[in-house]
């Protein structure tokens, strides 16, 4: 069913909350109307690992209860907004598998804080979006259940590791979703499928019942298909937690100065990134028309140097394997994880397992951490790594004494073909650009900036703040968004009919 002038597929999270507080359409039409799309749409897209068809309905018929009591008018602006998660992120009764073999069959018996959160916020849980397994990779081709395709061109990959929960929005299976991004999981799928997505400062979210990658690296964040949108999911998950001790208090309003503009905004371009060998005449073209519309809108576009970040990549490639590593060791076919049957030792049910359970990648960042963290080896690898680590997060504090804010490229090309990328070094420089801002921990965003001029596929534009800042990326998206629009679905999914007309 079509909500008053716009089908619910295109519509923002703040129309349908505002379109169930007005009694357009209550929140069990809403529902059904996403699943049953869901249904439809997703056979094309395969963003979906699990519906949650009961969850959301119990929680629609909990809405429309507000909605005739009039509680609902004292409700948070995403009250009756449908979402959907990542599958690392555990919900009471739903699958958590992170796309792998190894959690096939595990069942999560709690709810983590970000999508408690949202639950507390009134919204509408869909279900468990695809990753790429353990969400290692920038593709989602390492799923053990078959990747996600790209709503903008179906034989094109969304990008990854969150590439599920960028599709789903892309075509407009839901308004907003949640992704992790390690080093660049949730900004380059949102470039990929031309959405909104933020990756907050480290801290600004709480990990608690995320399965882990790299904790010290890993953070929750929002996609949507508007700033404000991506704000206000922002602003409900955000916060302190007392079941994360690396989680801060936060008590900013992400959405308070969207219309503010940028005048008098000091905005830092990295001559190295534009320089970069690897990014697309396309990208770069894009990065650089955002700078000039920025300026013409009154902020002042000034050179930076990062003179560290060079060495991002090869530092997340000791820590990111040290961490997870260590993170997936639980797996181990006793206390969690898929167990081979028939082993008379404990040594080979473990080998087994373990063989077994995980995929290639996982395998090889599992083999990385353990001969990285070894004796005689540590010295050597891990030290440094944290000796870089320090100096990239010195490279943003200094450049964020000069500016307020910035602009870079996300990913150096559009969304690849599937198969296209087999060399996992050429798959890794996908994050070329985004994993310098999780080893400083700052917030990060890719902005949606229009279609490439060679491929026509989206590309996005990263916006990056100092730690604890992120009001002032968005500030800047929204006014990218007020010369390049909102975004919109991808345009083989943009009606509500049949499927994919
Ligand atoms: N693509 C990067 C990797 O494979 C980042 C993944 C992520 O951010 N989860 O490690």
């Amino acid at each position: 069913m079509a909500a008053v002038g716009k089908p619910f597929g295109a519509m923002s999270a703040v129309e349908i909350h505002a379109g169930l507080a007005a009694k357009d359409f209550s929140a069990a039409e809403l529902t059904d109307s996403v699943l049953d799309r869901i249904r439809r749409r997703d056979e094309k897209v395969h963003a979906f690992l699990e519906v949650t068809v009961d969850a959301a309905k119990a929680q629609a018929a909990h809405i429309d209860a507000a909605i005739a009591s009039g509680a609902f008018a004292q409700m948070g602006p995403l009250a009756g907004v449908p979402v959907a998660y990542k599958d690392n992120m555990n919900m009471t009764g739903t699958h958590t598998t992170c796309s792998s073999n190894m959690l096939q069959n595990y069942v999560s018996p709690y709810t983590c804080t970000p999508v408690q959160r949202t639950l507390d916020a009134g919204m509408i849980p869909l279900g468990k979006l695809n990753m790429d397994e353990f969400a290692f990779g920038s593709s989602t081709e390492t799923s053990a259940f078959g990747p996600t395709c790209n709503p903008w061109g179906l034989t094109h990959v969304p990008g990854g590791s969150s590439g599920g929960s960028a599709a789903a929005v892309a075509a407009g299976l839901v308004p907003l979703s949640l992704g992790s991004d390690t080093g660049g999981s949730i900004r380059q799928p949102a470039s990929f499928c031309g959405v909104v997505g933020v990756k907050p400062t480290y801290g600004v979210v709480s990990r608690y019942g995320i399965v882990a990658f790299g904790s010290s690296l890993d953070q929750v964040g929002p996609f949507a298909r508007t700033v404000e949108d991506a704000a206000q999911l922002l602003n409900a998950i955000s916060g302190h937690d007392p079941l994360d001790c690396t989680s801060q208090p936060v008590g900013v309003d992400f959405a308070a100065n969207l219309a503010e503009g940028v005048r008098g905004m000091r905005i830092g371009i990295v001559p190295a990134f534009m320089e970069a060998k690897g990014l697309t005449p396309e990208v770069k073209a894009k990065v650089q028309e955002a700078a000039d519309k920025l300026q013409a809108q009154g902020a002042e576009i000034v050179e930076v140097q990062l003179p560290n970040a060079q060495a991002a990549m090869s530092a997340y490639y000791v820590l990111g394997p040290c961490e997870a590593f260590s993170n997936l060791a639980r797996f181990d076919s006793v206390r969690y994880g898929y167990c081979d049957p028939g082993h008379a030792d404990l040594g080979s049910q473990y080998e087994a397992s373990r063989s077994k359970g995980f995929g290639d990648e996982a395998r090889r960042r599992i083999m990385l951490g353990s001969y990285l963290l070894s004796a005689g080896v540590y010295d050597k690898y891990y030290y440094p790594a944290q000796q870089i680590r320090t100096l990239i997060t010195k490279d943003y504090s200094d450049a964020f004494q000069k500016v307020d804010c910035i602009l870079a490229p996300v990913a150096p090309r559009t969304a690849f073909e599937f198969g296209e990328v087999t060399d996992p070094t050429e798959m890794y420089l996908s994050d070329m650009f985004t994993i310098s801002i999780n080893i400083a921990g700052n917030g990060g965003m890719s902005m949606p900036v229009g279609l490439g001029a060679d491929t026509g596929l989206p590309v996005g534009v990263q916006l990056i703040s100092a730690a604890f800042r992120d009001q002032d990326m968005l500030r800047v998206a929204a006014a990218l968004e007020r010369e390049y629009g909102p975004a919109c679905v991808a345009p083989d999914f943009a009606s509500e009919g049949g499927d994919a007309e």
